[in-house]
């Protein structure tokens, strides 16, 4: 019996099961993205999901994850405080006109003020007004119980907070906040019935072993949405030079984070052109879900290819979520 069909007959792959799939050489990468492919097949046919991004607030950070160009550590980035409410409901108005499903808003900083979040639930209740086909995705950072209240009542759909690695190596990457931090403002939207969306950051120096530990954390916190994101260095942050990533060892990680996390929206993240390269019609075949238009501070492709590789591959785009709509076995 095929991987695929294991887990379509609800069986979970191990994590020491995973680990050898993930880490044994004679079995070809294609061959997991085949078996990815039935699973992707399985629950999201051709369809594809698209969101953009909108960097309402950038630089100006007291943190210091090391992957990130806003962080305190590096003095020349884009700084700007969080834009009018004008400009945030511009931007949707952007996004709905380009088929976009999910309008993520970012904001730069450990988590938002309280005076930033009622920022950001007007806008959001203007967009809900004139576009409510059109979900919201809040990434502010770390949250509290009586801002995700806030949030939740505005309207907003979704928070993404990413757990970025595994906790072995979160200190590695970060020092000013914990891995417990992350998990606890996941928890608490998932506890406001707003849909978690956490993923994490490959190519940051993580062992084979960290890779597997994140995809099972993920599952662990029943995400909803996964995006996946290969490490664009940025000069001057601590994982500037690094350069662990091929286009193959990404499809074989997206293909893992499938075959742990079969149901849920997997995204190929930032650094998808400048990883995956030419292999990125290949990635959609396990993942279903992109970023269309450029990434908090580093540029994406034009969407008019996003939208060509999509029509070559027979794919459609999917406006709608599938949150609790399909459960894993
Ligand atoms: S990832 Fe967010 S919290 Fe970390 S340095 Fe960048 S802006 Fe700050």
């Amino acid at each position: 019996m095929t991987i695929a069909t294991r887990i379509l007959n609800g069986e979970i792959l191990t994590p020491e099961e995973a680990y050898t799939l993930f880490t044994d050489e004679t079995l070809d990468t294609m061959t997991m993205v085949h078996e990815a492919y039935q699973l992707r097949k399985h629950y999201y046919g051709h369809k594809v999901k698209l969101n953009m991004i909108l960097n309402a607030k950038s630089g100006i950070c007291s943190e210091d994850c090391g992957y990130c160009g806003q962080s305190r550590e590096i003095k020349e980035k884009q700084r700007y405080a969080l834009i009018p409410e004008n400009q945030i409901t511009e931007g949707a108005k952007v996004a709905a006109e380009n088929e976009i499903g999910t309008y993520c808003i970012v904001m730069s900083g450990r988590g938002p003020s309280d005076k930033e979040v009622d920022h950001i639930t007007a806008s959001v209740e203007r967009i809900k007004a004139e576009h409510p086909q059109l979900k919201i995705c809040a990434c502010l950072g770390l949250a509290n119980d009586k801002q995700a209240a806030k949030l939740k009542a505005a309207g907003v759909d979704r928070y993404n907070h990413n757990l970025n690695t595994s906790e072995n190596y979160h200190e590695e990457v970060v020092t000013t906040h914990t891995y417990q931090n992350r998990v606890d403002t996941i928890e608490t939207m998932k506890a406001h019935n707003i849909s978690p969306c956490s993923g994490v950051i490959c190519g940051m120096g993580e062992t084979d072993q960290d890779i597997i530990d994140m995809a099972f954390a993920l599952r662990n916190i029943d995400a909803d949405s996964i995006p996946v994101n290969f490490l664009h260095p940025i000069k001057g942050t601590k994982f500037g030079n690094m350069n662990q990533l091929t286009p193959m060892r990404c499809l074989r990680i997206l293909a893992l984070f499938r075959l742990i996390n079969p149901t849920k929206e997997i995204r190929i993240a930032g650094g998808r052109e400048v990883n995956l390269r030419s292999l990125q019609a290949t990635a959609l075949m396990v993942a279903n879900s992109i970023f269309v238009g450029d990434y908090l501070i580093t540029g994406g492709q034009p969407n008019q290819l996003d939208y060509d590789m999509i029509k070559d591959l027979g794919y459609e785009i999917d406006y709608g979520h599938t949150d609790k709509v399909v459960k894993a076995k």
